[in-house]
């Protein structure tokens, strides 16, 4: 490779970070079990001979056993398979923990489903070297502070599709980079059925018009797509193969960050909610510094029950712009003290009226400018040693309230 091209790639950018757990389930059970390290596992709904494997350790797939495959089939295949029923609880606990921990790493953007997660890269994190860095960074930080047999694959590309498809290229442990430069020849090793949106019924009738392979797929036109698929979704596929990342930040500003949750049981006071309303504040203002914008507004709601009744309480207030946790809090705590009393159920925060740095008016008292400064500075502790390392007091009882939820409604193997 010459000089010219070598640098070329090594100043490409990626902007999305694709993480999807190898055999999450059965990876959970050998960490939790250390006696099933080493071992074939299946994971089975129950323990019967008419099942199917909802998931298999890499040393079962080594003898054919699948997700879907008989309990029957797999005793065949593979006359040692341990089969463990599932215990989804567990899987949701380390699910937890896999994002609190990966959040120590990078914020997640989307969380995909119980074992996939995709983080949207930015300012620096985007050349590819660097991202490679973090990628590793994220693997290690996962085998260090979850379990040592939780292996991931990650794919590194111009926009989440492509990332995904990434992450599947490599399985176990796997890293892979999608470079803008080299679309679409790099996805020629792949059959269409692998992408991501291509089930059976869909690769049928690609077939049906003649299209076996991606460098078919590839040289289709964007009306092609569109009619093939019957809808935009055909269109969007054929800009996501391009490698266009429609979800780039500087494209489409944000117009606010906020965050929002139900509130668990014995939280349901007003003190519970205040606290966990300043730690959903907390998570908006990191995010908002992240953004590199200013808040111009700020907005609290809080839901009660009973729920038939809506009783729903939201408070705004326009704000000097304003980036750090301090100055938000203090705003917060204004517009809590018109909070009417009663059961909450959920709480919501939300900033506003962003303004990005290039456009903001410089802080004029020298006061504002030292809590900017602190805020950053816990920023960056805190993506040092976890996200929960350093915080203002307020939160302390709370902290752990508010996680980021899983996206159940996608999860493939629950029922
Ligand atoms: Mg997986």
């Amino acid at each position: 490779m010459g000089e010219m091209s070598k640098s070329v790639l090594e100043n490409e950018s990626v902007n999305w970070l694709f993480l999807d757990l190898n055999s999450y389930f059965a990876s959970v059970e050998q960490e939790a079990r250390p006696e099933l390290r080493g071992q074939p596992v299946g994971v089975v709904p129950m323990v019967t001979d008419n099942t199917v494997c909802i998931a298999a350790s890499y040393e079962a797939k080594a003898y054919g056993v699948r997700t879907g495959t008989g309990v029957k089939d797999a005793k065949r295949l593979c006359p040692a398979i341990q089969l463990v029923e599932a215990r989804h609880e567990l899987y949701v606990q380390y699910h937890h923990r896999i994002v609190e921990v990966v959040e120590t790493c990078i914020p997640v953007t989307i969380v995909a489903s119980i074992d996939e997660m995709a983080c949207q890269l930015m300012g620096r994190e985007r050349p590819v070297c660097n991202a490679l860095q973090l990628a590793a960074k994220i693997k290690r930080t996962i085998r260090e502070r979850v379990g040592s047999t939780l292996r991931c694959s990650i794919g590194l590309a111009p926009n989440r599709f492509l990332a995904k498809v990434g992450s599947d290229m490599q399985k176990p442990d796997g890293l892979t980079v999608i470079r803008l430069s080299q679309l679409p020849a790099n996805l020629y090793s792949l059959k269409p059925a692998a992408l991501p949106g291509i089930g059976p019924r869909m690769n049928r009738r690609l077939e049906q018009r003649g299209i076996f392979t991606m460098e078919q797929l590839c040289a289709l036109s964007e009306v092609q797509m569109r009619s093939l698929w019957g809808s935009v979704v055909g269109k969007r596929f054929w800009h996501w193969l391009r490698g266009e990342d429609s979800e780039e930040v500087s494209i489409e500003p944000q117009k606010s960050v906020g965050h929002q949750h139900v509130l668990p049981p014995d939280l349901r006071t007003m003190q519970g909610a205040n606290g966990v309303g300043q730690k959903l504040l907390h998570k908006a203002a990191v995010r908002l510094r992240r953004l590199r914008m200013w808040a111009g507004g700020l907005s609290v709601h809080v839901r009660f029950t009973p729920w038939r009744e809506g009783k729903f309480w939201e408070a705004h207030t326009r704000i000097a712009e304003c980036q750090d946790t301090i100055s938000l809090l203090e705003t917060f705590h204004k517009l809590w003290k018109k909070c009417p009393t009663g059961k909450p159920v959920m709480v919501g925060v939300s900033l506003y009226d962003l303004v990005p740095d290039n456009l903001h008016t410089a802080a004029l008292f020298p006061e504002e400018q030292k809590r900017s400064q602190l805020s950053r500075a816990i920023d960056s502790i805190n993506a040092k040693y976890g996200s929960n390392a350093l915080y203002l007091g307020g939160v302390h009882y709370v902290r752990d309230a508010a996680p980021t939820r899983i996206a159940f409604s996608s999860i493939p193997e629950f029922d």
